[in-house]
């Protein structure tokens, strides 16, 4: 395996994960943007780290850092990337055993969504954090003893990281001499380490937070700035007339993820972040092994939690590279007589963990054994180590012959081992009234499940066969249920055509805690298949 790691990403989260695997022994290549070098509304604390980060990866030796770097080309399986970077105008590339992104997070005001139109006493919270990190800015407001108005959680549903760079600034206000901070706020989200006390901190030393069900009005006349609201305690309006108003901002995915995802063939979740909403996905892990996606790249969040993403990285860059010599088990492999090269199984892998050296091949550190591409080969070249075709007719065949009782139907679930196969175990073990005559045959994933396999049980004797997915958006190869579902609804059609019940068949997503859900779809088609 290639020791060496790209990280894409010169912030916060990206020249701490780049130091971490330095001082862990891994070179490190470090693709850095101009505009990724800071972090807003970060404490003192915060900015001094950052610093000390910006200090260690440019004195580092193994620490080799790309200027003005976007990744452009991206080939390879884990422990052997080949990617292609455009750093200040030049092509370069580099070899790498995983890729780390670490894009941050970036800012969009939302002066519009209130009906304000920037000025000098109108200014996002970005503007404000860098007035009061400037000698400058903080003479500005601090000389004129002003008071800053701040809006937040109107024009969008807050969250804590946003609330803690509110917080932050107004304890910089409330901290100068004269000022005072005014927070007009929706709802307070202070659910993160520290966020409660330092809101009580800040009204302790004179910020006074006005929690409102709807934005106030907001007038401007010659640089003068009215907030107007009503008050239920005393039944009026107030007037309120802040030197400044700080509008708050939007926290979004970085513009550079959209094409990040395409190059590297990893999955884009909802609002452009790096990751999908699975649980097989968590922490830090992508639809690709090797590929891992970090801090503000995978999800709005504060810098204590993009540095236990680092740590998380750290310890799954250790598990798969190790010292750079890796002992794979093979999964699945590829027939070469067989394949036509028609491409069907690189597309339909889930996990990039296809390649092509003549004819296809089946990376074993990248193939997580799903068996989509077996499924889905035409030349039937493919197969699954435990769960060959062969192995699965003898287990069908198997399933369909053991003696159940009397008149008790035969059903046969083929069930995902990551879901309904541990539903269907709990199930047991709970002692629900299982049908007497339920056969569960364990699948790597619902993907797995041929058309084929669904024929062979009703040919060798099953009255009902019932084929159990993860829910939609938790497959652990994202689209195995989908896979499955579409091969249900094909199997439905051939059904129909020979006549057999379409009742008989069955597709049901669980997931592994629903062991009674289980036991409720095996027992209805039990009931189903004995009024016929
Ligand atoms: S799907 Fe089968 S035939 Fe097509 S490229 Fe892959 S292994 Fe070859
Ligand atoms: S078994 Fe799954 S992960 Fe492995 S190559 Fe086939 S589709 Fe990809």
């Amino acid at each position: 395996m290639e020791t060496t790691i790209a990280v894409i990403g010169g912030g916060y989260t990206g020249l701490a994960a780049a130091v971490a695997l330095a001082q862990n022994g891994y070179p490190v290549v470090l693709a850095a943007q101009e505009n990724d070098a800071a972090w807003r509304g970060a404490s003192e604390a915060e900015i001094q780290r950052l610093k000390s980060f910006q200090q260690q990866a440019a004195g580092h030796p193994s620490i080799d850092i790309l200027p003005q770097a976007s990744l452009t080309e991206a080939a390879g399986i884990p422990g052997d990337f080949t990617l292609t970077f455009l750093s200040e105008g030049s092509s370069v590339e580099k070899k790498a055993g995983a890729v780390v992104v670490a894009t941050d997070l970036s800012a969009a005001p939302l002066m519009n969504r209130y009906g304000l139109t920037p000025s000098s006493s109108v200014v996002s919270l970005s503007e404000m954090e860098a007035l009061l990190a400037s000698e400058n800015g903080k003479k500005e407001i601090g000389d004129k003893k002003k008071t800053v108005a701040f809006l937040m959680g109107f024009a969008q549903e807050g969250n804590p990281l946003l609330m803690q760079r509110v917080l932050e600034s107004v304890q910089n206000i409330v901290g100068m001499e004269g000022c005072t901070a005014y927070v007009y706020v929706n709802n307070l989200k202070v659910a993160e380490d520290g966020l409660e006390r330092q809101y009580k901190q800040g009204r302790d030393n004179g910020a006074i937070y006005f929690k409102l069900q709807a934005a106030p009005a907001i007038s401007e006349n010659n640089g003068e700035l009215r907030v107007t609201f009503y008050d239920p305690v005393i039944r009026n309006d107030i007037e309120l007339s802040p030197d400044m108003l700080v509008v708050e901002e939007n926290l979004i995915a970085d513009q550079q993820n959209a094409s990040l995802a395409e190059i590297l063939r990893i999955d884009m979740g909802p609002a452009g972040f790096l990751q999908k909403e699975n649980v097989h996905r968590l922490p830090v892990n992508t639809n690709r092994e090797g590929i891992f996606v970090v801090g503000g790249s995978r999800d709005v969040q504060n810098t204590s939690k993009s540095l236990a993403d680092v740590d998380n990285m750290l310890l799954r860059v250790k598990q798969l590279i190790g010292g750079g010599t890796k002992t794979v088990t093979t999964k699945a492999v590829v027939d070469r007589e067989k394949c036509t090269i028609c491409l069907t199984c690189y597309r339909c892998c889930p996990h990039g963990a296809i390649y092509w050296d003549d004819k296809a091949v089946i990376s074993p550190a990248a193939c997580q054994g799903c068996g989509i591409c077996a499924s889905e080969c035409p030349m039937d070249a493919i197969q699954l180590y435990d769960f060959t075709d062969g192995e699965m007719t003898a287990r069908i065949k198997e399933a369909a012959a053991v003696p159940a009782k009397p008149n008790a139907p035969k059903i046969i679930a083929f069930c995902c081992q990551n879901s309904a196969f541990e539903a269907g175990t709990a199930a047991q073990l709970f002692r629900y009234d299982l049908p007497a005559g339920l056969q569960i045959i364990k699948i790597p994933c619902a993907g797995k499940v041929d058309i084929n396999y669904i024929l062979n049980a009703l040919v060798e004797g099953a009255d009902g066969v019932i084929v159990m997915a993860c829910h939609t958006g938790n497959c652990k190869s994202e689209s195995g249920n989908t896979y499955a579902k579409w091969r249900i609804n094909d199997a439905y059609r051939k059904l129909e055509q020979i006549g057999i019940p379409k009742d008989r068949l069955e597709f049901a997503t669980l997931a592994a805690n629903m062991a009674s859900d289980f036991a409720r779809i095996v027992i209805d088609m039990e009931s189903r298949i004995r009024q016929k």
